[in-house]
């Protein structure tokens, strides 16, 4: 009788890590999803113009594509 309870206790000690495991790596991807940078891009100012652009947009002095040129 008592190896039936250990065997009951140990299935269920399995299952809730298992449980426990998914609901850490559903977090985890959320985390770090790709998508989710881009939604937030940082905006910058050109320091020339005034226009307001993507980071990734800017060159590295601060300026436009227009300005930098
Ligand atoms: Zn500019």
């Amino acid at each position: 009788m008592s190896k039936l309870i250990q065997f009951v206790l140990l299935g269920a000690a399995i299952w809730f890590g298992l449980r426990l495991y998914r609901q850490w790596k559903l977090n985890q991807d959320r985390v770090d999803s790709p998508r989710g940078q881009e939604r937030f891009e940082r905006m910058v100012r050109c320091s020339t113009c005034g226009v307001h652009l993507p980071a990734s947009a800017v060159s590295a002095n601060g300026q436009c594509g227009k300005c930098s040129n």
